[in-house]
């Protein structure tokens, strides 16, 4: 089949524009002061945790073969990624960063060209996913070319600087997230690819899935992605210091091609450029077509993104569809069988693991993180609990709540709570009251009106601010702003509300 390259016109470039319309006011944002209740809440919350253990910075220094300097920038003359942006993530943790994130956005800061195991090489932090290269029979095998043209050129070109001018023998998608497919023309000549007859691998399903729900939703999810990610904050203490799987995205030139061979089956050997691979499909879990793979010649192990060095989303803050908890648990118990020969595993976002045991126990806590997740939630929606009660009771057991890589860096506990409630039940949590409530404009007038005037509701989120009762006081200033979009007060204690929430998260996003 002739291979054409196909940009997603409809959707990325649209995303593309509405990202550059949410730019940036040349106003800097106000940038506030940890309160005494952010800085007890961070005391208290990494007591459990052993932020001195060095495991993990070795695994993320180990085999840096060259660290990039400068910037990827942008077809306007934009930055994408800034490779110094990040370097004041050293030392002790600010007060305004949670101890435990500054932890891992210090290890996510580890960037470079890696070597991970003999003909395997990674380059990190030139993009919010990690491209892997393998070394083949003729060329280079390219794992995920990252998410624009510009970050996926740049990433290639530091590698051939390292390891060697070689031709691309070989491109494989692990899934359909814009991130480890857009910036296949950065790497690729679509007229190369198809007088040399480069093969893209891709799991079943692929095409359809990449396109699918970045069309339909995309406008929606671009605009609420900013806000995940943080695009528009500054890369400071108090602003953008991770994602929690990487650090920045590249929000460049986004492309695709089509997959010239698809992995269809549960298991299926192909010998790509020479070099035998194992592929497994892994769909609907972490993404709906998605592959790992293994390489048994290397003793590696491949998790795609149905591993990570966070507690990932079954459902995104920015949107998306609901991830099945119980089917990814079951993918990562059959992870255990795939890596059975396993002395390395590597993934498309953070650092590897190495030594048998370490990966056997990193992929179980993994596993049984989404299994208790899962469970837990089941029990208690069957117990007759709302999706709120649930996410406010739900704890990990201490086993699992102090292992790093099970922390929520990216995903997050309560809200993935809230999705598992959702996925099985929906939205509505069975209150009649719930059922056809009014909207929020509607409502927050009704509210105000009852405190006694938005002066009133504004002096009684002013007191819960100042007792550090964060939640409670968003959710009176939310009334008061819906109410009137006008009361600047009212907005900027809301503001100084989230960034009080946002000093205290965990969870990057
Ligand atoms: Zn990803």
């Amino acid at each position: 089949m002739a291979t054409q390259p196909l940009r997603l016109a409809s959707s990325l470039l649209l995303s593309s524009l509405l990202l550059s319309a949410c730019s940036p006011s040349s106003k800097e944002p106000t940038i506030g002061a940890a309160s005494p209740a952010t800085i007890k809440l961070h005391q208290d919350s990494v007591q459990k945790l052993s932020l001195n253990d060095q495991t993990d910075f070795v695994n993320a220094k180990r085999g840096l073969i060259a660290r990039p300097e400068g910037k990827i920038m942008g077809p306007n003359g934009d930055v994408l990624i800034d490779f110094d942006a990040y370097q004041f993530i050293q030392g002790e943790a600010p007060t305004t960063v949670n101890p435990s994130l500054w932890r891992h956005a210090k290890l996510n800061a580890e960037l470079g060209l890696f070597k991970v195991t003999d003909g395997i090489y990674q380059l990190r932090g030139f993009d919010i996913s990690n491209m892997t290269i393998i070394e083949g029979q003729t060329g280079w095998i390219i794992v995920d070319p990252l998410t624009s043209k510009e970050s996926g050129a740049a990433a290639l070109a530091f590698a051939r600087k390292h390891l060697g001018n070689k031709d691309v023998s070989a491109i494989i998608f692990t899934h359909s997230h814009a991130d480890h497919f857009g910036g296949v023309l950065g790497i690729a000549n679509p007229q190369e690819l198809i007088d040399r007859h480069i093969p893209v691998i891709a799991p079943d399903g692929f095409m359809e899935e990449a396109t699918s729900e970045n069309v339909l939703a995309g406008t929606a999810m671009a605009r609420r992605s900013i806000y995940q990610f943080g695009k528009n904050l500054p890369h400071s203490a108090s602003g953008n210091i991770d994602t929690g799987l990487g650090k920045n995205v590249s929000y460049g030139t986004i492309g695709v091609v089509p997959p010239t061979r698809f992995i269809t089956k549960t298991s299926e050997d192909v010998n790509v450029d020479g070099v035998a691979f194992t592929f497994y499909n892994v769909p609907g879990a972490e993404a709906p077509a998605e592959l790992t793979f293994t390489i048994p010649e290397k003793k590696a192990y491949a998790g795609a993104e149905i591993l990570a060095q966070t507690m990932h989303n079954l459902l995104p803050i920015r949107g998306a569809k609901i991830r099945d908890a119980q089917r990814w648990s079951n993918y990562l118990d059959q992870a255990l069988v795939h890596s059975a020969k396993a002395e390395v595993y590597f993934g498309q976002h953070n650092w590897p693991v190495w030594g048998h045991d370490q990966i056997s126990e990193f992929i179980t806590k993994q596993r049984d993180t989404y299994q208790y997740m899962h469970d837990q939630t089941l029990r208690l929606m069957n117990a007759g609990m709302t999706p709120l009660e649930i996410a406010d009771s739900i704890k990990l057991p201490k086993s699992l709540e102090t292992y790093f890589s099970a922390r929520g860096y990216y995903g997050d506990l309560r809200h993935n709570v809230k999705a598992i409630y959702q996925f099985y039940l929906g939205a509505y949590d069975g209150n009649p009251a719930h059922l056809n409530p009014l909207p929020p404009q509607d409502v927050a007038k009704r509210y105000v009106a009852l405190a006694g005037g938005a002066d009133k509701a504004l002096a009684a989120a002013q007191s819960a601010f100042d007792q550090g009762d964060y939640r409670w006081a968003a959710e009176l200033l939310n009334h008061v702003v819906f109410a009137d979009s006008g009361n600047t007060n009212a907005k900027e204690l809301l503001a100084k509300t989230y960034e009080q929430m946002g000093f205290q998260s965990e969870s990057a996003t």
